[in-house]
């Protein structure tokens, strides 16, 4: 399969430790060009920790991490290299409170890609257009719904040109009628081939746009497969329990 033999994000053998505490065990993970890989698992089971050591946040004992052909070893060198080309979507939005919308979108161009700030301004214009929100541009972050921040969010770090993007439960914080318009962004951004990394529970989602589901209990990948088998066909007790508990 050309997803083993090209894969954009390879995880390898991963462990990592808290202290005693064994967090993730021997994960494996490809992900191709284009892949849009769903993420979930009970509380706890290790979800954010995979994505964050992914990201370059958590540091990690055994295995290894590859981002488009660049080793991230246990040691965290070239962590600025990785995060050029991931882009990191939180539950909690982040933004800078105190900078505008268009602000928040060019501070890292600007001063990670020393990009000049009239370009920089039209990228990110460029991209609170494609989240539909270019009229809130000089708005501040507490100005916004938790909806339009967390579209923010989505175009901050697009205006980055990432070559992945990770999510970790970029719905789970917002009132119910503001998931949606989340969520239709994301399509949006599988349907133009962003490769992308998502943990949530939004079970519709993963069936519209994901390449794969992977389920994570207890610090491993307990299963891994296409939505259709997945959710029809879920191979192991702890993911049925899983998923007749949210279904
Ligand atoms: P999930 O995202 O699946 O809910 P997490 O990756 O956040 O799970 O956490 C996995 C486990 O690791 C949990 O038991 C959590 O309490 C623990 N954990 C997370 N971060 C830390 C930390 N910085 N120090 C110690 N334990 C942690
Ligand atoms: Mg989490």
């Amino acid at each position: 399969m050309s997803v083993s033999v090209n894969p954009i994000v390879s995880v390898a053998g991963l462990n990592k430790w808290f202290g005693d505490f064994h967090v993730l065990r021997d994960i494996d993970l490809l992900v191709g060009r284009g892949q849009r890989i769903v993420i979930c698992g009970p509380s706890g089971s290790g979800k954010s920790t995979l994505i964050r050591c992914i990201n370059a946040l958590e540091e990690f004992q055994e295995g290894r991490i590859t981002i488009d052909g660049i080793e991230l070893g246990p040691n965290l060198r070239r962590v600025d290299d990785i995060r050029r080309d991931v882009g990191m979507v939180f539950q909690s939005f982040n933004l800078f409170p105190h900078l505008t919308v268009l602000e928040n979108c060019t501070l890292a161009p600007i001063w990670v890609r020393h990009m000049p700030k009239k370009d920089a301004d039209a990228a990110a214009m460029k991209y609170l257009e494609r989240v539909r929100i270019p009229d809130k541009a000089n708005a501040y972050p507490g100005q916004l719904s938790g909806g339009q921040q967390q579209r923010v969010a989505i175009a901050r770090a697009l205006t980055m040109t990432p070559k992945v993007m990770l999510f970790d439960e970029p719905t789970s914080a917002l009132d119910p009628e503001m998931v949606k318009e989340v969520l239709d962004t994301m399509v949006d951004l599988a349907g133009e081939g962003m490769t992308m990394l998502v943990v949530t529970h939004e079970m519709g989602f993963a069936k519209e746009v994901a390449s794969r589901v992977v389920f994570m209990d207890a610090g491993q990948i307990i299963e891994a497969n296409t939505p259709d088998q997945f959710f029809a066909n879920p191979q192991h007790a702890r993911t049925k329990l899983f998923l007749s508990q949210i279904l």
